[in-house]
């Protein structure tokens, strides 16, 4: 069996290829992530999917209709809290796996999405079945946690970009939140310390 796996990086593809492999699935990769943020980001993850594409000789179909930032915004229509965006990020992601699947005669998708611990893992698993369904394609699901540990030991012996938030900048800011707040507790310290900004402006003379 042939299968399209979208494919949201590097790390999180070496666990579910083998994986399939093993069961005799034949896997070609779909990157297609308009949620990852910034650009530099972006670029660090492809070159990281490259080097397993090498190493796995793992074909992989790359989205090349440009930087999908605004699309993937408007797509969230101001749906900027964790619960209510990433459903939608999913959504974004699997459909257009659906789409390419259905463009190049493939029957069968899946996504390297349910290999992480940190993603809503049943409402990948639902949605999955359902995007495939209405485009009249299957939707293979297996657990790809269960290789959790071997996918970081193969992704850390290999030496590719692991990254540290999920994608998108509310991710990055979540990711960081503690820092974030250490921060900002340091610079109202230096304010206060300080004592040169006046409240109601700093532009008057001293009395
Ligand atoms: S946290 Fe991850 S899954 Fe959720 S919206 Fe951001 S990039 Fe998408």
């Amino acid at each position: 069996m042939e299968i399209l796996l979208h494919v949201c990086c590097g790390p999180c593809s070496l666990y579910p290829v083998r994986a399939l492999r093993e069961k005799g699935i034949k896997p070609t990769g779909f990157f297609f992530n308009p949620n990852i943020h910034p650009f530099r980001e972006l670029e660090r993850r492809i070159h990281a999917l490259e080097t397993v594409s090498a190493e796995l000789n793992f074909p992989v179909l790359w989205d090349s209709s440009g930087y999908g930032l605004k699309n993937w915004l408007q797509a969230l229509e101001g749906r900027l809290d964790f619960n209510d965006r990433c459903p939608v990020c999913y959504a974004v992601r699997l459909e257009e796996t659906a789409r390419q699947a259905k463009r190049l005669g493939m029957e069968v998708i899946s996504t390297t999405l349910l290999y992480s611990r940190y993603q809503r893992h049943e409402v990948i698993m639902d949605m999955g079945a359902r995007t495939a369904q209405r485009h009249g394609l299957k939707f293979y699901y297996q657990d790809f946690r269960k290789g959790w540990q071997k996918g970081i030991d193969e992704s850390l012996e290999l030496g590719i970009y692991r990254q540290p938030y999920c994608g998108c900048v509310f991710s990055e800011a979540e990711r960081y939140s503690k820092r974030i707040d250490r921060l900002m507790n340091r610079l109202e310290a230096e304010n206060l310390e300080g004592g040169q900004i006046r409240k109601g402006g700093g532009n008057e003379s001293p009395e």
